[in-house]
Protein backbone atom coordinates (compact mmCIF):
# COMPACT_ATOMS: atom_id res chain seq x y z
CA UNK A 1 0.00 0.00 0.00
CA UNK A 2 2.85 2.62 -0.96
CA UNK A 3 0.74 5.89 -0.59
CA UNK A 4 2.84 8.55 -2.99
CA UNK A 5 3.42 11.96 -1.94
CA UNK A 6 0.59 14.05 -4.41
CA UNK A 7 -2.28 10.94 -2.84
CA UNK A 8 -1.23 11.81 0.41
CA UNK A 9 -1.37 15.51 0.00
CA UNK A 10 -4.42 15.22 -1.93
CA UNK A 11 -5.89 13.08 0.68
CA UNK A 12 -4.63 15.50 3.40
CA UNK A 13 -6.38 18.37 1.74
CA UNK A 14 -9.60 17.01 1.37
CA UNK A 15 -10.07 15.40 4.70
CA UNK A 16 -9.39 19.35 5.65
CA UNK A 17 -12.01 20.50 3.72
CA UNK A 18 -9.63 22.52 1.59
CA UNK A 19 -10.16 23.50 -2.13
CA UNK A 20 -7.39 23.30 -4.67
CA UNK A 21 -7.65 27.00 -4.89
CA UNK A 22 -8.26 27.67 -1.18
CA UNK A 23 -4.52 25.76 -0.73
CA UNK A 24 -3.30 27.31 -3.74
CA UNK A 25 -4.29 30.96 -2.09
CA UNK A 26 -2.52 30.16 1.11
CA UNK A 27 0.46 28.13 -0.35
CA UNK A 28 1.25 31.22 -2.66
CA UNK A 29 0.92 29.20 -6.09
CA UNK A 30 -1.34 28.70 -8.95
CA UNK A 31 -4.84 26.37 -8.41
CA UNK A 32 -3.36 24.26 -11.84
CA UNK A 33 -0.16 23.89 -10.02
CA UNK A 34 -2.02 22.15 -6.72
CA UNK A 35 -3.92 20.35 -9.70
CA UNK A 36 -1.53 19.06 -11.69
CA UNK A 37 0.78 18.08 -8.75
CA UNK A 38 -2.43 15.88 -6.98
CA UNK A 39 -2.49 13.91 -10.82
CA UNK A 40 1.28 13.48 -10.34
CA UNK A 41 2.85 16.16 -11.70
CA UNK A 42 4.97 16.48 -8.55
CA UNK A 43 7.69 18.78 -10.63
CA UNK A 44 5.15 21.43 -11.75
CA UNK A 45 6.02 22.46 -7.49
CA UNK A 46 9.31 23.66 -6.28
CA UNK A 47 10.15 21.18 -2.95
CA UNK A 48 10.07 24.56 -0.93
CA UNK A 49 6.39 24.96 -1.82
CA UNK A 50 5.72 21.23 -1.61
CA UNK A 51 6.94 21.74 1.76
CA UNK A 52 4.81 24.85 2.85
CA UNK A 53 2.00 23.25 1.61
CA UNK A 54 2.39 19.75 3.47
CA UNK A 55 2.77 22.37 6.83
CA UNK A 56 -0.49 24.31 5.69
CA UNK A 57 -1.98 20.65 5.77
CA UNK A 58 0.22 19.21 8.55
CA UNK A 59 1.12 16.58 6.91
CA UNK A 60 4.16 14.96 7.57
CA UNK A 61 6.23 14.18 4.48
CA UNK A 62 9.53 13.08 5.84
CA UNK A 63 8.96 9.79 4.56
CA UNK A 64 8.41 10.42 1.26
CA UNK A 65 11.56 13.44 0.96
CA UNK A 66 13.73 10.10 2.47
CA UNK A 67 12.47 9.45 -1.18
CA UNK A 68 12.25 12.13 -3.61
CA UNK A 69 15.23 13.80 -1.73
CA UNK A 70 18.00 12.00 0.66
CA UNK A 71 17.63 13.99 3.91
CA UNK A 72 15.49 14.87 6.94
CA UNK A 73 13.18 17.65 7.17
CA UNK A 74 13.28 19.24 10.62
CA UNK A 75 13.55 23.04 12.02
CA UNK A 76 17.38 23.10 11.88
CA UNK A 77 16.85 22.31 8.08
CA UNK A 78 19.19 24.79 6.29
CA UNK A 79 19.26 26.43 2.57
CA UNK A 80 21.76 24.53 0.23
CA UNK A 81 21.77 24.97 -3.40
CA UNK A 82 22.88 23.09 -6.85
CA UNK A 83 25.99 24.36 -8.23
CA UNK A 84 25.90 21.75 -11.71
CA UNK A 85 26.29 24.45 -14.59
CA UNK A 86 23.87 22.09 -16.67
CA UNK A 87 21.21 21.44 -14.03
CA UNK A 88 17.78 22.52 -15.75
CA UNK A 89 16.86 24.50 -12.57
CA UNK A 90 19.76 26.83 -12.58
CA UNK A 91 18.80 29.42 -14.93
CA UNK A 92 21.66 31.67 -16.68
CA UNK A 93 21.34 35.31 -17.28
CA UNK A 94 23.37 37.84 -18.58
CA UNK A 95 24.17 40.63 -15.87
CA UNK A 96 26.40 44.16 -17.13
CA UNK A 97 27.50 41.54 -19.67
CA UNK A 98 28.28 38.82 -17.12
CA UNK A 99 27.30 35.42 -17.17
CA UNK A 100 25.53 34.45 -14.19
CA UNK A 101 23.73 31.88 -13.66
CA UNK A 102 20.70 31.43 -10.18
CA UNK A 103 20.90 28.32 -8.53
CA UNK A 104 18.07 26.34 -7.42
CA UNK A 105 17.79 26.65 -3.26
CA UNK A 106 15.81 23.92 -1.24
CA UNK A 107 15.86 23.75 2.48
CA UNK A 108 17.34 20.62 3.91
CA UNK A 109 18.58 19.58 7.02
CA UNK A 110 22.43 20.06 7.98
CA UNK A 111 23.81 16.63 8.92
CA UNK A 112 22.70 14.55 5.36
CA UNK A 113 23.84 14.88 1.83
CA UNK A 114 21.46 16.54 0.05
CA UNK A 115 20.85 15.99 -3.83
CA UNK A 116 19.38 17.96 -6.63
CA UNK A 117 16.00 17.04 -7.10
CA UNK A 118 16.75 18.17 -10.58
CA UNK A 119 20.06 16.58 -11.66
CA UNK A 120 20.88 14.97 -8.54
CA UNK A 121 24.00 16.95 -8.03
CA UNK A 122 25.10 17.01 -4.42
CA UNK A 123 24.35 20.28 -3.17
CA UNK A 124 26.15 22.22 -1.55
CA UNK A 125 25.46 24.74 2.24
CA UNK A 126 28.51 26.79 2.46
CA UNK A 127 30.72 28.86 0.06
CA UNK A 128 33.15 26.79 -1.53
CA UNK A 129 35.86 29.54 -0.99
CA UNK A 130 35.02 31.09 2.44
CA UNK A 131 33.08 28.62 3.95
CA UNK A 132 29.93 31.61 4.81
CA UNK A 133 26.42 29.89 4.65
CA UNK A 134 24.55 29.50 1.48
CA UNK A 135 21.86 32.27 0.86
CA UNK A 136 19.83 32.98 -2.14
CA UNK A 137 21.48 34.65 -4.28
CA UNK A 138 23.39 33.96 -8.04
CA UNK A 139 26.69 33.73 -5.35
CA UNK A 140 28.45 34.18 -1.86
CA UNK A 141 27.00 37.25 -0.39
CA UNK A 142 30.19 37.31 1.73
CA UNK A 143 33.08 37.07 -1.09
CA UNK A 144 31.42 37.71 -4.04
CA UNK A 145 32.02 33.84 -5.34
CA UNK A 146 29.24 32.78 -7.94
CA UNK A 147 27.23 29.18 -6.77
CA UNK A 148 27.39 28.19 -10.27
CA UNK A 149 30.95 28.30 -12.30
CA UNK A 150 29.94 29.01 -15.63
CA UNK A 151 31.83 27.32 -18.89
CA UNK A 152 30.57 28.65 -22.01
CA UNK A 153 33.45 30.05 -24.07
CA UNK A 154 33.17 33.06 -26.75
CA UNK A 155 32.58 36.49 -26.71
CA UNK A 156 29.41 38.45 -24.89
CA UNK A 157 27.36 38.12 -27.83
CA UNK A 158 28.25 34.68 -28.00
CA UNK A 159 27.16 34.32 -24.61
CA UNK A 160 23.92 36.46 -24.74
CA UNK A 161 23.00 34.06 -27.73
CA UNK A 162 23.27 31.24 -25.74
CA UNK A 163 21.78 32.34 -22.58
CA UNK A 164 18.57 33.36 -24.85
CA UNK A 165 18.52 29.80 -25.72
CA UNK A 166 19.48 28.09 -22.88
CA UNK A 167 16.88 30.16 -21.18
CA UNK A 168 14.48 28.82 -23.71
CA UNK A 169 15.30 25.52 -23.10
CA UNK A 170 14.84 25.54 -19.65
CA UNK A 171 11.56 27.58 -19.75
CA UNK A 172 10.21 24.71 -22.17
CA UNK A 173 11.48 22.04 -19.64
CA UNK A 174 9.96 23.68 -16.51
CA UNK A 175 7.03 25.24 -18.63
CA UNK A 176 4.74 24.51 -15.59
CA UNK A 177 7.28 25.15 -12.78
CA UNK A 178 6.38 28.50 -11.22
CA UNK A 179 9.66 28.85 -9.80
CA UNK A 180 10.45 29.86 -13.16
CA UNK A 181 10.56 33.72 -13.17
CA UNK A 182 12.38 36.03 -15.99
CA UNK A 183 12.67 38.79 -13.26
CA UNK A 184 15.19 40.51 -14.46
ZN1 LIG B 1 20.63 20.50 -10.15
ZN1 LIG C 1 32.14 33.01 -0.11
Amino acid sequence: METSLHDALKAARRSAGMSQAGLADRAGCKQSAISMFERGRTDVLAWEKIVRIAEILGTDIRPYAAHMIPTVLDDGRILKCCTNFACERNIPRMIADRLMVRPTFLYAADDADTFCPECLAKMISRCPNCDSPVKRGNGCSACGTPYVVCSIPGDVSQVANWVAARRREIRDAMAMNEEFRTDD
